[in-house]
Order: C-alpha cells, then structure tokens, then sequence
C-alpha cells in the first residue's frame, strides 16, 4: 500500500485519484511548496557520492587478508 508523503495517509493509486501519489490536492500542493523551497538545495549534492568511495576500498584490503589468514591456520 502506498502512502501519502505528506500527511501519511493510505493513498488510492487507482485512475480515479487525480492527485497521486498523494491522497489529495492540499496535499499536493503542499509537497510541491516544500520542493520549491528545498528542491535547489538538493540538486547540488554531489559531495555525498564521493563519500562512500573510500570505505568500499577498506572494505576489499580486509577481506582479502582475513581468507588468506584462514587458510594458514588450519592446523
Ligand atoms: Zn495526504
């Protein structure tokens, strides 16, 4: 079931709501005036991708020594 983004209420996705994905006008309007205010802010987020660049490069390094560890001990 989907849910209206703005007042979280069960949304009618059939044809017959005009107003989707939102349970009713106002509440349109409502999301729309949000996006107007913020929605510039958002467009230039391109700082949070690079972010997650490093900590998948850790990720392998360590993955790799712990296999080759395993092996070793084995008894
Ligand atoms: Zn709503």
């Amino acid at each position: 079931m989907m849910r209206c983004p703005v007042c979280k209420r069960q949304v009618d996705l059939s044809r017959a709501n005009r107003f989707r994905p939102f349970c009713s006008e106002r509440c349109r309007l409502t999301d729309l005036g949000r996006w107007a205010q913020e929605g510039y802010r958002v467009a230039g987020e391109p700082q949070s991708n690079s972010e997650s660049n490093p900590a998948s490069g850790d990720e392998s390094g360590a993955n790799g020594h712990r296999s080759g560890g395993n092996n070793g001990s084995g008894r």
